[in-house]
């Protein structure tokens, strides 16, 4: 298989532009210039390069209420962080990936009840947070 026909897969199966560089060893800038050639959408995708998902679910148990403890690490203020390849995150920003497949806008943070739940399902970034606001915050 030729560079070109790699790259067009790679496009193709959704991969971003520097990763394929990465991968077929050409610059980002020639991936681009394919991307464009073929009409392609410039995805940018959450980096999945540093962590994976069963990472953080191996480091996770169900508790009372459908909620999510964190047995993990925690940093000096108390937040749940998984270190990965390419340094730390917080498992609150691995969970809202895993839930909304994009990278969260903002602080995240648990919406329940529970403190320090990481549940996919629980956590929100700061736009879900204004808008809860919005909604109901006025009327309380
Ligand atoms: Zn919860």
């Amino acid at each position: 298989m030729n560079t070109r026909t790699a790259i067009e897969e790679l496009l193709h199966a959704g991969h971003g532009n520097k990763a394929i560089a990465k991968q077929v060893h050409v610059r980002h800038q020639t991936v681009a210039a394919i991307r464009a050639e073929l009409g392609l959408p410039n995805i940018v995708r959450p980096s999945r390069a540093g962590y994976s998902e069963d990472a953080f679910w191996q480091r996770t148990q169900p508790v009372d209420g459908g909620h999510l403890n964190w047995t993990g690490h925690y940093n000096s203020t108390g937040v749940p962080c998984l270190r990965t390849t390419d340094g730390m995150h917080t498992a609150y920003r691995i969970a809202f990936r895993i839930r909304w497949r994009r990278d969260p806008v903002g602080p995240v943070k648990p919406g329940c009840s529970m403190d320090r739940c990481v549940h996919p399902d629980h956590v929100e970034d700061q736009p879900m947070r204004q808008q809860y606001e919005a909604i109901f915050g006025a009327a309380a």
